[in-house]
């Protein structure tokens, strides 16, 4: 990796706590999903280190917390700053370790940067208030205290944006913080911290552990046991989600969980049909499919389908899957071999069912797990495909007849995180807007995340907004203060 680095030095293959970087006794190895190559070997941390990190994050905290928000701001415009500047490098190890093609890469690392100067910008807005009193000799006042030491647990899929998501505001509030990174994107958050480094935050403010698929269900068990974490925010799979919640409960802490989404992409016969497939491209292909926000269920009006559905093939033959490192690529591989067999399984239990393949439908050649971009139409609600996340390349299309119809169907399922949907009715875009059971609704678009939104979702998505105005609460406790006169 370093050899593609303008600065070689943010290639860091030991853990971070303290502010010291941490080998191991074994490593694991980091695979490049696109070459099947091995880039790294990473240190491979216990239980024991998790302890050790809680202890510096813990010990960090006075320090932090009692820098003012304005001291705390400065310091997180540096390492924004920081960031920004190592936009090439940090795309390049985004993609050698995680598949995505590098201008989409340096998106990301523009998204992730985005919430560290947000954040920054929020410290400096932390406020509480006073009541109006309704007893003569007493007044009062809420006041809003850093919660303590977090625990950010994150994903594969925006190795940099997950991160910078929680730890961001946690840092702003005056909060300490644990990092475990996914096993499969280890690097970009070494980055991060050898950048943090550079740009000033003290010794045990972000404390990162890396870890094994095994290891770190360990270190999951003593940061959810440790009566001094206060906080854990997790982005990932539903069912690890569940486990996480579990696991918190005995402590009882605050908890924000960004799980799975399965979301609804409705196209009503008076959308603008060009602008549908270029938000339906935008919204299923990015990342590979691998995103909790991509669409994963397309229903058309049958006036429209036939059309759409001709215009959305021709639209995909646009894509260029290969190599991420290539320049012109728009597609890379998916993340694991594991994610191609989903799409596989997916594809084919649909065509079992009745399923029309338009186009795509298998694997390409270019490695183990590149996957066409594909796209089955006559799809219908007992097909797989309709009932989970596929986190792949796959769009299938379900033609509907009326309003209350679509959206019954896409109010059905467990999940409810992203939706989108394009009409030019006013009257429809409020009521349908309003009817779906989703924290985040795309009109007109297939694109809706940035640093100011609130991001979250409802029923088994999880709990909690990030970004925007609202996501510092999360790190913040309300203290009501009595003052008799
Ligand atoms: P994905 O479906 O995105 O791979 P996962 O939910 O499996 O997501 O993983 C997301 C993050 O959760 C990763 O950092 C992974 O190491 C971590 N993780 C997975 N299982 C556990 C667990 N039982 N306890 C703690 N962390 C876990």
């Amino acid at each position: 990796i370093r050899s593609f680095l303008k600065d070689p030095s943010l290639f860091k293959e030991q853990a971070f706590i303290n502010g010291q970087w941490v080998g191991s006794k074994e490593n694991f190895n980091v695979q490049n999903p696109a070459t099947d190559e091995l880039i790294a070997s990473v240190s491979n941390l216990g239980p024991q280190d998790a302890e050790l990190a809680i202890a510096a994050a813990e010990k960090a905290l006075p320090a932090w917390r009692n820098k003012t928000g304005k001291e705390r701001a400065h310091i997180m415009r540096k390492w924004f700053d920081l960031i920004t500047e190592s936009t090439q490098d940090l795309a390049t190890i985004m993609t050698l370790e995680q598949g995505k093609p590098l201008a989409e890469a340096a998106g990301e690392v523009a998204y992730g940067a985005s919430f560290v100067e947000w954040f920054a910008e929020e410290a400096k807005r932390v406020a509480g208030s006073i009541p109006a009193t309704t007893w003569g000799d007493k007044r009062m006042m809420v006041l809003k205290q850093p919660i303590g030491v977090c625990v950010a647990i994150t994903p594969w899929n925006f190795p940099i944006a997950m991160i910078t998501r929680k730890v961001a505001p946690a840092l702003a509030a005056g909060c300490t913080i644990v990092i475990k990174p996914a096993e499969l994107t280890p690097l970009s958050a070494l980055a991060l911290a050898e950048l943090a480094i550079r740009a000033g935050i003290p010794d045990g403010v972000i404390n990162i552990l890396t870890a094994d698929a095994n290891q770190s269900i360990l270190i999951g068990k003593t940061l959810c046991a440790s009566p001094t974490v206060r906080h854990l925010s997790f982005t990932g799979s539903t069912e690890v989600g569940r486990i996480l919640m579990g696991q918190c409960a005995p402590t009882v802490k605050k908890l924000a969980l960004e799980l799975g989404g399965h979301a609804p992409f409705i196209v009503f016969d008076d959308a603008d049909i060009d602008a549908a497939v270029i938000g339906a491209i935008a919204s299923k292909f990015r990342n590979s499919g691998q995103t909790c926000v991509c669409a994963n269920r397309f229903y058309v009006h049958k006036k429209v389908h036939d059309q759409f559905v001709e215009k959305f093939a021709q639209a995909i033959t646009k894509i260029k899957v290969g190599n991420g490192m290539e320049p012109g690529v728009t597609q890379g591989p998916l993340i694991e071999t594991a994610a191609l067999e989903k799409a596989e399984k997916h594809v084919a239990d649909a065509i079992s069912k009745g399923a029309k393949l338009v186009t795509g439908g298998k694997p390409t050649t270019q490695g183990k797990n590149f996957y066409e971009p594909t796209i089955l139409a006559n799809v219908n609600s007992d097909m797989l495909i309709t009932q989970e996340e596929t986190f792949g390349p796959v769009a299938p299309i379900i033609p509907f007849e009326n309003d209350e119809e679509a959206v019954a169907l896409a109010n059905n399922s467990p999940f409810g995180l992203a939706s989108y949907f394009y009409s030019r009715d006013i009257g429809r875009i409020w009521k349908v807007a309003e009817a779906l059971d989703y924290g985040m609704v795309g009109v007109n678009t297939g694109l809706i995340t940035n640093e100011v939104a609130p991001f979250g979702g409802v029923k088994q998505s999880g709990l909690g907004r990030e970004g925007s105005a609202y996501g510092m609460d999360e790190y913040l406790e309300m203290k009501y203060v009595c003052v008799g006169l």
